[in-house]
């Protein structure tokens, strides 16, 4: 395909969704001569992102994400926001299918002119993950969209990689989680800025309410960092609606705090660093393996580091010596 980025740039900054869809499908691609592209499209398009309220939203599958969203998006989109749906599944390789690929998940919020939803691309790494996230946010920011959820199966590290990128992150859990506190990982709860007991309805609504007791006793010992603010635990119910607003109410109260005490962009600045050293790696990595014969090399020396014949840490000396750098010499 041959691709205009000028034509893509003035269609994206319109607000046209094609421009947008077609501008993440580029710097999703793995093909060496559209990363070239993509970064011309980034770096024209980077000053003007960074206006959007990031919000994380991570909890194991079933506890009630899209319907949460789907309720919840709407508060937005009733206030006036543009909201984009980003999705971060690094499991989707193993599950083969993204969390937002079927398409019945919050189908009234996908139709609705000023929501955009994308899935998660299925078969990245998860450095793969963390940079088309990065990037997607960037391009959903230049084209308009104030209010970026991005969501996250509760799969181990996607949860640390989210919460490097967002303003907020909010914890789900559902109604029973109380008995299960003890086991569940603290470094979840330790990330989030925000807890959220879903389904308090119905014949879950007593028990949501000692959840949120418990999680309010979990994380009382456990707060103990001067940049962040303090953890509100919260419950609703997506399906009946309630304390939703409770929760909308918040999330722009934290929000104005954040911005007027200074932390956001604290936090901000260190995502910044952050990218930065990601993306040195990754574009590193691209070099390395668009070098035919290096990317031989590179093979050749994951199969012996797999056999166990040659030790990771050598491995890599020897790539670097064949740049003609010198590697760990004293
Ligand atoms: P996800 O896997 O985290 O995205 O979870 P889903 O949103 O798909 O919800 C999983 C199940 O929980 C579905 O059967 C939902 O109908 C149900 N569910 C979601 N939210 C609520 C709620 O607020 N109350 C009740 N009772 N059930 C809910």
């Amino acid at each position: 395909m041959t691709i205009d980025i000028k034509a893509l740039e003035s269609s994206l900054l319109a607000g046209k969704r094609r421009g947008l869809a077609k501008a993440l499908t580029l710097v999703e691609s793995r093909r060496p001569e559209h990363r070239a592209l993509a970064i011309r499209l980034l770096t024209s398009l980077y000053p003007k992102s960074g206006q959007s309220h990031r919000i994380g939203i991570t909890g194991s599958p079933g506890v009630g994400k899209s319907t949460f969203i789907e309720a919840f998006g709407k508060f937005f989109l009733e206030q006036g926001h543009r909201l984009a749906v980003l999705a971060i599944d690094p499991s989707s390789p193993k599950s083969h299918g993204s969390i937002l690929g079927d398409k019945t998940r919050m189908d009234e919020l996908a139709v609705h002119p000023h929501c955009f939803i994308r899935p998660s691309p299925s078969g990245l790494s998860l450095g793969g993950v963390a940079r088309r996230t990065r990037e997607c946010i960037l391009l959903c920011e230049a084209a308009g969209y104030d209010k970026i959820l991005i969501e996250t199966v509760g799969v181990g590290q996607s949860e640390t990689l989210v919460s490097d990128m967002v303003d907020e992150f909010m914890f789900l859990q559902l109604p029973n989680a109380g008995d299960q506190l003890q086991g569940i990982k603290k470094g979840i709860l330790e990330l989030a800025d925000m807890v959220v007991v879903t389904k308090a309805d119905g014949v879950f609504e007593q028990a949501a309410r000692q959840a949120v007791v418990d999680h309010e006793l979990a994380l009382h010992f456990m707060q103990d960092d001067e940049d962040r603010l303090p953890v509100r635990v919260m419950m609703c119910s997506a399906l009946e609606k309630k304390g939703l607003l409770e929760i909308y109410d918040l999330l722009q109260s934290k929000l104005m705090e954040l911005t007027q005490s200074g932390r956001l962009e604290k936090r901000r600045s260190q995502q910044r660093e952050q990218w930065f050293v990601s993306e040195l790696n990754d574009q590193m990595m691209d070099l390395l393996l668009q070098d035919r014969s290096l990317k031989k090399n590179v093979e050749k020396l994951t199969t012996q580091v797999i056999q166990g014949t040659l030790s990771p840490t050598e491995a890599a000396q020897q790539v670097i010596a064949s740049l003609g750098w010198n590697a760990g010499k004293e």
